[in-house]
């Protein structure tokens, strides 16, 4: 199934996060190379958010490393107290970095002003300065591709949780990231919509778009992944093939992964 050359597109190095004296991220590393897909699965409340909102800037790590395509987003420093912090790069630096990655929200996140053409196409046109006709035709194509061609023109409200999830998907490859994120794509959708997310995500999978998927589908996560990482109370517990977690002796694992299935 994997299919990599090898490359590492992404390093996460002891990563740390506190909310208000909060352990939540407690020394998380993790690295993901070319063409790897990988699930991220593990309680309520565990820090997955928190680790994908770090890996994607939007949230501020306190300690440890982020690096993408080896140029260093944040990293650690020490003060002349000896207290330990995170640096970042420039913004002009970020600003590169985060063409790196999409993320795909559990709520969609689309702009309910904007039709769907226009979620798509605003970011690659204001952010990346792409050409409006080069967005457009992005744009008509990943909606084919995604079985939306007739809603170009539709608002988000009159689009179906599952179409609406497929929007945003095209929104973030618009931009062609090098890895997608996804926080619990299907977590807000009935099972049918469910699957029809779930079979974009595969397909994305077969092209080998590298992504690292926060779920509950276990079934999912076992068959699409090349790795699963299981994350309890801030740290990885464990990390392996799926075959590798579906078969763990761990208890908590074994508990979770049984819960769920
Ligand atoms: P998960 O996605 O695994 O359910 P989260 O990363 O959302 O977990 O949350 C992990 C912990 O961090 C939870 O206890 C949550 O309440 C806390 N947390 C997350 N974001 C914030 C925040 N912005 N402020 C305070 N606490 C937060
Ligand atoms: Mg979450």
């Amino acid at each position: 199934m994997e299919q990599t050359d090898g490359e590492i597109l992404l390093e996460m190095n002891h990563v740390k996060k506190s909310f208000d004296g909060n352990g939540v991220l407690r020394d998380i590393s993790l690295t993901v190379k070319k063409g790897e897909v990988v699930s991220i699965i593990g309680p309520s409340g565990s820090g997955k958010s928190t680790l994908l909102r770090c890996a994607t800037l939007l949230e501020k790590m306190d300690g440890g490393e982020l690096i993408y395509l080896g140029q260093t987003a944040a990293s650690e420093k020490t003060d002349k107290n000896g207290r330990v912090q995170c640096e970042y790069a420039s913004k002009a630096e970020l600003h590169n970095i985060r063409k790196c990655f999409g993320l795909v929200f559990q709520n969609f996140n689309l702009f309910p002003h904007y039709t769907v053409m226009k979620n798509i196409i605003d970011a690659p046109i204001h952010v990346d300065k792409v050409s409006r006709t080069e967005a457009v035709a992005r744009a008509e194509k990943l909606l084919a591709q995604l079985g939306l061609s007739d809603k170009a023109d539709a608002y988000p409200y009159q689009l179906s949780g599952g179409q609406q999830q497929r929007v945003s998907i095209a929104r973030a490859l618009a931009l062609q990231p090098k890895i997608l994120f996804f926080d619990e794509p299907t977590s807000a959708l009935d099972p049918e919509l469910t699957a029809e997310v779930l079979k974009v995500i595969r397909q994305l999978a077969s092209e080998h778009m590298t992504m690292i998927i926060v779920t509950h589908e276990m079934q999912f996560a076992r068959e699409v992944s090349d790795r699963i990482i299981f994350m309890e109370q801030g740290v990885i517990v464990e990390e392996g093939s799926p075959e590798a977690l579906f078969t763990t002796e761990n208890v908590r694992v074994r508990e979770f992964i049984g819960k769920l299935q």
